[in-house]
């Protein structure tokens, strides 16, 4: 038969529109009929899950290949849309996901190993085989060399800084818990991750203020709330599809949105209010909502007495004045935090007074310290219009009472700060006075910004960080008793659940997968073997090292943190003094080419630069079976739709590699301190290979032995998977990488692959894959009740007593059998049992939150009525403090933000989002415009202290001047999506402009508030 197109299909029948016509009323033969219906074309793929690999939202989707399984099919991923059954995204996917197919066949996906030799300008195809070879030559060479088995002062600590690593942001679960096992293992101590230059602040002040440092709520849940304040996030933009549930909340709850930024950006568009505000002040902006609550009298009293420290009080020497709390010394810039305590009784236990009347209780202390940011000085500190910022107190202080929620939604516009952690717990704070923690429609959520973000954050993959939370030993914590003595917190209120006691079960149970059969009572569980810190080894300090010399060696997995490093120019001067770069990545990333001459967009000469850089391609998402966490703490399991391209290989194979080259040398040629590299637990089916199913396992943990409850009974056989966390043992009985991951694959198998989507309330899918912690969802739900158990709103009802134990939609995050009216308090990670409004000794900067000017700001300190400007505690390196510039020379504020088409320096990959967003462009609003004479569309040079970009001028009426102590204030936008690899134009990489000084707590680096200024060019 020959084939009929539509064009011969008209002729032959001698018909035109009428005749289609025919065909569409069924007049035509059904054999012609079927060759003219294009064929379905889906027919035959097969259909795969998982998850998008950008933000945090964690959206479903189906990707459809080719390649039904027959012998020599290769599978291609043709197709991909949204899962239509996913709780959270609905068959959505934003401008981003939509594009994934593209990022999949992505022109710059690497496709084999290749290496640049020191002075080169090209690259080299190499094998595999050479690579490994000479990586883990390479990695041996310099740890043998400099490898620190003791200290100055003969305490043993095990470290090797020489060689660092950088953990990837949207690799798996699995490849994280690889990494760590390697790093940690040669003694790596510069292991870092995405979470430092985005949420850290996030869990600093969350984990202080609640007990965990995680986003409370769900994508969903935002739908029940009252009020949705979004301030410091962009959420129309960064996280769309997440986004649709507050218009859900307007749509189904009348509920009122309110976006406060320096941009009316796209969540504003869509927002019942908007007020603009000056990048760099929305601590003051949010001390003043404090004082409004308290001096108005707007608080839930119920709530707070309850459930937060108000009661409690503190000692009469802590004190706070002229910007600084008690205990200040200026030349080291850090406190002596003594003060910072509670008074205690006899038994140790904090003091309090329930009445409130104590001038020293937290709650007077609070009203006090907040007492000065009234709303006249909020208004002149942030330009903020003085009704518009009461129309924001006003709002929110409609929802203390009991039956109204408001939620509050931030992601880097409050983190990346130089005080971030006090923006973010002067919010908390503002939700504990409303009793908005642990109810629906409440909470602190923490937009989490990369796909497993979350993740990497769980697992440990920071400097001074272990898995769940715990922290690496430090140098003085000699003995495992000294190190979990530290530790282990006690309870400050007696009957406190202060979960963390249990602190030395999960840690043995993670030596133990560490060291397995190695790690002994006699030995400490290995405890020698890990790795302790002297000082920080944070990218940022770590960048400072190398840009002095003393780094040799430097592997960026997933990571392009020339892009995504503050400024750029010093960055790259840093990597240029390497010996080797490693870089593993799908994609070809700006780092790896760091040594390229790209004209202005990164100007060096290839042969003065001495380094070997290894370009290692790596799989993506779509290629690999593992699982992510989302910012709600879900854990999806995804499944691989296709081979790698050309020779590319998995993390955990490139990982399983090289490591098992390394231990073969260190087996055969000995070494410094071969114990941990010979004694790390790496058994795996293929060593080489290890498989994403049984690192999953690994990290949920195993029952030892047989494992008893305190009758005597066995609840668990030897070699079965822990059902939770409750049954972790600190005698070597259990084992357990994570212990918040435990649960997340049991014996009734994998369940973070569950996809029951059953709405059990108040759009809870507990049934939908696997939340840590214990798969709650709404953390801290116990305070949705009073403390009889009754709901403050029966509408929220989540969690019940049913006469045994707590039952209801979601898991309690309480004692499952400790009834209503038991006095225990409902934030079970705190040693007090309550929320802190005064965060005692776990911030550095201070118990209370203050307002402090960005490093580079245009307010002289005399304004702000007291002499100390800045964060007097963030770290100040001298080369980066020689690189700040004043208002002088650059007069306008600067904020870095992301829009809607493009995520971060990754999808300028794919063809579809180039093609959507293909230039470089700032925002410039248009009354500064006019000043310049910049119309829409000229070329301009954006320049800070550190470098310049050249751009196209967005003219604009989103970016307002601003009236702030009298001046004229104009704000810059700048979005960092372009570089000189990719699709999309070349262009400048934003970070070339921002400043290398991070917060006080974490090190986030402040890319939202600094200096510039504007030419046309
Ligand atoms: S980028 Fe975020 S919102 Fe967009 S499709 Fe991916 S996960 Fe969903």
């Amino acid at each position: 038969m020959t084939s009929l197109g539509r064009r011969a299909f008209l002729v032959n029948t001698g018909t035109c529109v009428a005749g289609a016509s025919a065909v569409a009323l069924g007049f035509v033969p059904p054999r012609v009929q079927a060759q003219e219906t294009r064929q379905y074309k889906l027919l035959r793929a097969r259909e795969t899950r998982n998850n998008c690999t950008y933000c945090s939202v964690g959206c479903g989707i189906l990707m459809y290949s080719l390649g039904d399984g027959a012998k020599n099919a290769k599978p291609s991923i043709f197709h991909i849309e949204g899962d239509p059954d996913h709780p959270v995204s609905r068959g959505s996917l934003c401008p981003k996901g939509a594009g994934l197919v593209d990022f999949i066949h992505s022109e710059s996906r690497l496709q084999y190993p290749s290496y640049r030799a020191p002075g080169s300008q090209e690259w080299t195809r190499i094998s595999w085989e050479e690579a490994t070879d000479r990586i883990a030559r390479l990695l041996k060479d310099d740890r043998d060399k400099n490898f620190i088995q003791t200290n100055e002062k003969g305490e043993r600590v095990n470290r090797w800084i020489s060689t660092g690593m950088l953990a990837s942001s949207a690799a798996s679960n699995e490849t994280g818990l690889l990494d760590f096992k390697f790093a940690r293992a040669m003694g790596i101590v510069a292991l870092d991750c995405q979470a430092r230059l985005c949420h850290g602040p996030t869990v600093a002040a969350l984990g202080s203020s609640l007990g965990r440092g995680a986003m409370t709520n769900s994508w969903v849940d935002i739908k029940n709330a009252n009020v949705v304040l979004i301030m410091g996030g962009n959420p129309a933009e960064a996280h769309p599809v997440g986004f649709k549930w507050v218009v859900e909340a307007k749509i189904r709850n009348a509920a009122h949105v309110m976006v406060v930024d320096p941009r009316f950006n796209r969540s504003a568009a869509v927002a019942d209010f908007y007020a603009p505000i000056r990048a760099g002040s929305d601590a003051a902006f949010l001390l003043g909502v404090v004082n409004y609550l308290l001096s108005h009298d707007k608080i839930q009293h119920e709530y707070v007495a309850a459930y937060t420290n108000a009661a409690l009080i503190v000692r009469d020497d802590f004190q706070f004045h002229d910007g600084l709390f008690t205990g200040y010394d200026a030349k080291t810039r850090s406190y002596d935090m003594s003060s910072w305590e509670y008074e205690r009784d006899g038994q140790g236990y904090a003091k309090k007074d329930p009445t409130l009347q104590n001038p020293r209780c937290v709650l007077n202390l609070l009203r006090e310290h907040a007492s000065r940011y009234t709303p006249e000085l909020v208004s002149q500190i942030t330009g903020t219009p003085e009704k518009d910022f009461l129309h924001v107190c006003e709002t929110l202080a409609s929802t203390s009472v009991p039956d109204r929620t408001a939620t509050i939604l931030f992601a880097l516009g409050w983190t990346h700060h130089t005080n971030g952690s006090q923006i973010i717990r002067t919010a908390a704070i503002i939700q504990m006075l409303l009793g908005n923690i642990g109810m629906p429609g409440g909470g602190m959520n923490a937009l989490r910004g990369h796909s497993n973000i979350q993740g990497f954050t769980d697992l440990g993959l920071l400097s001074t960080r272990l898995p769940g939370y715990m922290n690496l030993p430090k140098d003085s914590q000699q003995t495992l008793d000294t190190y979990l003595q530290g530790v282990t917190p006690k309870a400050d209120e007696q009957g406190e659940v202060n979960y963390w006691h249990n602190t030395p079960k999960f840690f043995v149970s993670l030596m133990k997968t560490l060291w397995g059969d190695h790690a002994t009572a006699a030995n400490s569980w290995g405890y020698d073997w890990l790795p302790k810190w002297d000082r920080s080894y944070d990218m940022l300090a770590y960048f400072e090292l190398m840009g002095q010399g003393k780094v040799n060696g430097y592997i960026a997995q997933g990571f392009n943190p020339l892009a995504a490093m503050p400024d750029k120019n010093q960055m790259r001067a840093a990597l240029s003094k390497l010996k080797f770069l490693i870089t593993i990545d799908p994609l070809d990333t700006e780092t790896a080419n760091f040594w390229q001459n790209e004209g202005v967009y990164n100007d060096v000469n290839p042969k003065e630069i001495q380094t070997e850089v290894f370009r290692l391609p790596s799989t993506c998402f779509a290629e690999e079976n593992g699982s992510i966490v989302n910012s709600a703490r879900w854990v999806q399991w995804h499944f691989a739709g296709a081979r790698p391209p050309g020779e590319a290989w998995g993390d955990g194979r490139i990982l399983g590699t090289i490591f098992t080259k390394l231990r073969a040398l260190y087996a055969k040629e000995g070494g410094a301190c071969p114990e941990p590299v010979l004694n790390m637990q790496w058994n795996y089916r293929d060593p080489e290979e290890p498989l994403a199913e049984e690192v999953a396992r690994e990290a949920n943990g195993y029952a030892l032995a047989d494992i008893q409850d305190a009758s005597g009974a066995v609840v668990l056989r030897k070699g079965e998977l822990l059902p939770d966390f409750s049954v972790m043992k600190d005698d070597g009985t259990t084992s357990s990488y994570c212990w918040i991951f435990a649960g997340s694959w049991t014996q009734a198998g994998n369940q973070m692959a569950r996809r029951d989507n059953t709405d059990t309330g108040l759009g809870n899918t507990p049934g939908w894959a696997w939340a840590w912690p214990a798969n709650r969802r709404l953390l801290y739900n116990r305070a949705s009740l009073d403390p009889q158990g009754r709901p403050w709103d029966p509408r929220r009802q989540i969690i019940e007593w049913n006469g045994q134990r707590w039952a209801g939609a979601d898991v309690a995050d309480y004692p499952p059998t400790s009834p209503p009216g038991s006095g225990v308090g409902p934030f079970i990670m705190q040693s007090e049992g309550v929320a802190r409004l005064f965060s005692r000794k776990a911030l550095v900067d201070g118990p209370f939150p203050e307002h402090y000017e960005p490093t580079e700001s245009p307010i002289a300190g005399a304004a702000l009525g007291k002499t100390v400007r800045h964060n007097p505690v963030a770290r100040m390196f001298p080369d980066d403090v020689a690189r700040m510039g004043g208002p002088e020379q650059f007069p306008y504020v600067a904020t870095t933000y992301s829009v809607t088409e493009l995520f971060r320096h990754w999808t300028k990959h794919s063809r579809l989002n180039a093609i959507m967003q293909p230039e470089q462009f700032v925002e410039i609003g248009d009354r500064l415009a006019e000043r310049l004479g910049i119309a829409a569309g000229d070329r301009v040079r954006v320049s800070s202290k550190r470098g310049y970009i050249e751009a196209k001028a967005v003219v604009t009426k989103r970016l307002k001047r601003l009236n702030v102590l009298g001046q004229q204030l104009d704000q810059v936008g700048i979005p960092c999506h372009w570089g000189f690899k990719g699709a999309a134009r070349k262009g400048f990489l934003a970070n070339t402009l921002t400043p290398a000084m991070g917060d006080a707590n974490s090190q986030t680096p402040e890319f939202k508030a600094f200096l510039v200024n504007v030419e046309k060019i």
